[in-house]
């Protein structure tokens, strides 16, 4: 073990592993910090996946699969359920696995992963961030590195330690509880979502099959819902109405921020990228693939700095990331902000709607333009909403 890296990278995610990777296999001295004692566990995730997201980042390992997904289900409040064309296919993944074989990449490039070692702190100097503290079998160590990777995550703490502002509001918080089942009947290839103020306010309740006779079966309402009521109080709910004889094999409990991405994602030679810079897709809450796409950008730009030897010139990265990705996701947390406001009467009238179109109408598209031409006052709101978010 070295003391002095090019680059640590806190915390060993699918977008921390991916950063490493990409800065590793480019020569550069890598430190990736993992305070759990193994990569990919607790797993806090309903772990989907667009197949094509997936597949343009990485070639995939058939063993990370658990289930293709070819189909998705709607159900509104009333129980009408929709089946809307999602034109192509998804994946549920094993991440301990998927996860695990990211941080080996990683290792395989040349970089450094230490398990069980909690980052606690940046190191400054005259020159920025000179290091990162942390704590490795009981001992406080100290490393020195010339740029430095947040990728802890929700809870991340790295930005805050390089002065970056990146409070979540409690709407935006979304809170989430899981449960994995077995022992019950669902379609082998079929993602089926629940809305409605009773089953999932300002949220959605999903089942996500695992194959086997398992599911991934979670919820997840905006922190303000979640003070009225626990997230776990509607799953538990939900599970013995709809899957009585299941077997809970493990519930976990999270939080995911369906929120912009931080106005600021570097700062000096520090950089945040996955969840710890909110890159999750606000309208559906999925931020694997999203986080692992900015870690690439992260990377390609931290490599550059690196060459020039200019450890602060990151800008690159945040250009990139809104260009590419950013601008579609502020599209769709001004989504999210109609969406959850649905009331169940309009929900249950879009199914009824789109169940009338013929089935070559019934997609994604189709579901949003029912809800927005039988719903004008959602329209109405859909503008006022993108009126407030332009002129912020
Ligand atoms: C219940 C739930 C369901 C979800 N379902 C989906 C889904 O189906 N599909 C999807 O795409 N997304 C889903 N998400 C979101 C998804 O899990 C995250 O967006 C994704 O894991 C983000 O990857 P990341 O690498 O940024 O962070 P993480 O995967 O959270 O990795 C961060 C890592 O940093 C480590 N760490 C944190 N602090 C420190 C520290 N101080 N020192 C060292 N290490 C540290 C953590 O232990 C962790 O391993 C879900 C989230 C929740 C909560």
């Amino acid at each position: 073990m070295n003391d002095r890296y090019d680059v640590v990278v806190i915390g060993a995610g699918p977008a921390g592993s991916v950063a490493a990777l990409g800065i590793a296999r480019e020569g550069f001295s890598v430190l990736l910090l993992e305070k759990d004692p193994q990569v990919g566990i607790p797993v806090r995730c309903g772990e989907a996946v667009s197949a094509r997201s997936l597949e343009a980042l990485t070639d995939v390992d058939p063993h990370w699969i658990t289930a293709t997904i070819r189909r998705f289900r709607l159900v509104a409040p009333s129980g009408a359920m929709v089946e809307p064309d999602i034109g192509g296919h998804g994946y549920i993944l094993d991440r301990v696995r998927f996860d695990g074989d990211l941080a080996r990449a990683a290792v395989d490039a040349g970089a450094v992963l230490l398990t069980d070692a909690y980052a606690y702190g940046l190191v400054t100097g005259a020159n920025g961030f000179e290091g990162v503290l942390y704590e490795h079998e009981g001992e406080c160590r100290r490393v020195s590195a010339r740029i430095i990777i947040g990728a802890d995550g929700v809870e991340s703490r790295v930005g805050r330690w390089a002065g970056i502002e990146t409070a979540a509001t409690l709407r935006d918080m979304e809170c989430c509880t899981q449960m994995t089942l077995s022992n019950i009947d669902t379609a082998r290839d079929t993602c089926t979502f629940y809305f409605g103020s009773a089953i999932a306010p300002e949220g959605y309740l999903w089942v996500f099959p695992k194959g086997d006779r398992q599911a991934n079966v979670g919820i997840g309402i905006s922190g303000t819902a979640a003070q009225k009521r626990r997230p776990i109080s509607f799953l538990r709910e939900f599970v013995s109405s709809h899957f009585p004889g299941a077997v809970v094999s493990r519930v976990v409990a999270g939080g995911d921020p369906c929120a912009e991405t931080l106005r600021r994602i570097t700062a000096q030679n520090v950089v945040l990228v996955g969840d710890a810079a909110r890159q999750v897709n606000p309208l559906s809450g999925g931020g694997i693939t999203s986080g692992m796409q900015a870690a690439e950008m992260a990377a390609r730009a931290v490599v550059r700095a690196l060459r020039e030897k200019r450890p602060s010139r990151l800008s690159e990265y945040p250009r990139e990331w809104r260009r590419k990705i950013g601008a579609k996701h502020r599209t769709y947390y001004r989504m999210k902000e109609v969406v959850r406001r649905f009331p169940d009467a309009a929900l249950d009238d879009i199914a009824e709607r789109v169940l009338r179109l013929p089935p070559e109408k019934r997609t994604l598209w189709g579901v949003f333009k029912t809800a927005l031409v039988h719903h004008p006052s959602l329209l109405w709101e859909m503008v006022r909403t993108f009126h407030i978010s332009l002129s912020d």
